[in-house]
């Protein structure tokens, strides 16, 4: 059996990528989303376990230390990481899963598992991120800023990406993540066995 995808989820702060990602996953019932662990803050529209599992700077550093993080990384004053258990039965099952994760822990999954699909979102104009995120009311001004700065400094590694989505219409993200999911599971390289195979059956039918 194949193994899973893994699929990789980033963008600007404000793009929308979390209300992507949950909408496609209503629609594709089989895909599995990682839970993160992060220090931040609980939003009061966050439920734990469900939009990540909140831990303390001590049991985030031990986690680190024990080697159990897939990734990792600082944003904006928080750890924020993926459990590496999970993702690696779920991929050793066949399962395909998705990180929604920030770049520098994007990069460091792609060193190791060159195999991920690097997805990058954003909104049609810069300017969507600001009032996404004043309109979100989740943080005050100082951590806005702090959000759009980083977001300004991501630009420079957008292109290790493999795919760019443009968050205009939500229906439209979602067929085009489809579509990601479709032209990835039938690439060439994941299924090199059918070569011998179609090489063994042409060579019994042919006189
Ligand atoms: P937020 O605080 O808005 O939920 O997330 C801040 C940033 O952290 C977002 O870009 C989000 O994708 C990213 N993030 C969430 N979970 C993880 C994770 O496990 N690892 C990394 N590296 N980034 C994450």
């Amino acid at each position: 059996m194949n193994k899973g995808l893994l699929f990789i989820i980033s963008g600007f702060s404000g793009a929308g990528k979390g209300t992507i990602v949950e909408a496609f996953l209503e629609r594709n019932l089989d895909v599995k989303l990682s839970i993160s662990a992060t220090t931040r803050e609980c939003r009061e529209c966050e439920i734990e376990g469900v939009h990540y599992n909140y831990i303390s700077r001590e049991s985030f550093e031990n986690m680190i230390k024990n080697g159990d993080m897939f990734e990792y990384a600082t944003y904006v004053g928080n750890y924020y990481g993926t459990p590496k258990s999970f993702v690696m039965k779920e991929l050793e099952k066949g399962n395909d899963v998705i990180l929604e994760i920030e770049m520098q822990g994007a990069l460091q999954v792609k060193e190791m598992y060159d195999d991920a699909i690097m997805i990058f979102v954003v909104p049609p104009h810069a300017k969507d991120l600001k009032d996404r995120l004043l309109n979100r009311g989740t943080e005050g001004i100082d951590i806005i800023n702090n959000r759009l700065k980083r977001s300004y400094e991501e630009t420079e590694l957008m292109l290790n990406y493999d795919y760019l989505l443009v968050n205009d219409q939500l229906d439209d993200a979602i067929k085009s993540l489809e579509g990601i999911r479709c032209a990835e599971k039938i690439k060439y390289k994941r299924f090199l066995y059918l070569k011998d195979k179609f090489k063994e059956e042409l060579k019994e039918i042919i006189d």
